[in-house]
């Protein structure tokens, strides 16, 4: 078994290392705000690597319990709080739509989640920057994004490429289509040159922008394939299915593919699917929380930057 096995841990290690140095060297303490009105044990225990990766870091970290009834009065307190820097929920709240209008109260400049409508239309359709001058990058879904750096630092980018095409010709199975995770991550592959069959429980969609990259954003189209005929199709397998129960089929992931799963669950057969991958991903919830550190110091420099204009 030549399976390389890579761990969040080692991956988040470069993104945590210049967090800190730079908020020391900067001298700044950006205060993320954390909103817990859920009794999720999956919730939780993400709670408890935002504090800790915090503490290490040097951002100031507050958890805020409250009941869900009274998470919407809680967020507006904290969009109007000049001390607070960056606002995140711990979903799932209600469980349904109501989740997604709790996204868009949170204040847009202090969105660390980069959930709110704007930022998710102008990833949707591939617009990259805030302002006219280009000085303000859009926030990115912090689970999204750690997975596009998980793919970035095992190699699956390539960099000879210029930034926007650096997965032209790959393949990507992602097996997930939330409108948190798999959807904006079947996007940002395609935007960036991938080609994506996104699957869920009901079919399976096709992420592209065409041959030879001919689209500027990518365009989505049904197909008929599949898991059986996709997965054996993949450079790398994403998966993130919220059930105990489910496992990858290893025998039909391509020898040599990237496996990487964001579920809490273990969707992949730890010891069948080294006998198959080249690189195995187990879990990434390590890398989301410094992306999510890395968009709070974003945040903290916009606001300042809107201060001073
Ligand atoms: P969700 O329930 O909103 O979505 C689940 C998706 O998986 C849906 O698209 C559904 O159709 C699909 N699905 C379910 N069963 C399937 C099957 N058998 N075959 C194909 N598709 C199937 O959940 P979510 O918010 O996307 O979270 C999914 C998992 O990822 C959870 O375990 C969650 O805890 C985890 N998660 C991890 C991170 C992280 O940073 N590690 C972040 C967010 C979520």
């Amino acid at each position: 078994m030549s399976c390389k096995v890579v761990l969040a841990q080692g991956i988040s290690a470069s993104y945590r290392e210049e967090l800190k140095s730079t908020i020391k060297t900067r001298n700044i303490c950006p205060k993320l705000v954390g909103f817990l009105a859920n009794e999720d044990p999956a919730a939780a225990k993400y709670a408890e690597w935002t504090a800790k990766t915090c503490a290490e870091t040097g951002v100031e970290f507050e958890l805020r319990k409250c009941s869900r009834n009274d998470l919407e009065d809680k967020i507006i307190e904290a969009n109007q709080d000049a001390g607070v820097n960056g606002i995140m929920v711990y979903y799932p709240v209600f469980g349904d739509r109501q989740d997604q209008y709790l996204q868009n109260v949170v204040d847009v400049s202090k969105d660390v989640e980069g959930l709110h409508h704007k930022y998710v239309y102008n990833m949707y359709h591939n617009i990259r920057f805030l302002d006219e001058a280009k000085t303000k990058k859009c926030i990115i879904p912090c689970t999204p994004l750690g997975l596009v750096k998980v793919m970035e630092y095992v190699g699956v980018y390539n960099g000879i490429l210029p930034h926007g095409n650096r997965l032209h010709g790959r393949v990507v199975t992602i097996i997930n289509r939330s409108e948190i995770v798999g959807r904006p991550l079947a996007a940002l592959l395609a935007n960036d040159g991938a080609k994506v069959y996104s699957v869920d429980i009901n079919g399976i969609q096709e992420f592209h922008r065409g041959v030879g990259l001919q689209l500027k954003k990518h365009e989505v189209s049904e197909t008929s394939l599949t898991v059986e005929e996709v997965l054996p199709l993949s450079d790398v397998v994403i998966t993130g299915v919220p059930s105990p129960s489910y496992k990858v089929p290893s025998h039909l992931i391509r020898d040599g593919a990237v496996c990487i799963n964001f579920s809490t669950f273990k969707n992949f057969d730890g010891e069948e699917i080294k006998k198959k991958a080249a690189i195995y991903v187990p879990a990434v919830g390590k890398v989301t929380v410094a992306m999510l550190e890395r968009n709070l110091v974003r945040l903290y420099d916009y606001q300042a930057q809107d201060r001073a204009s």
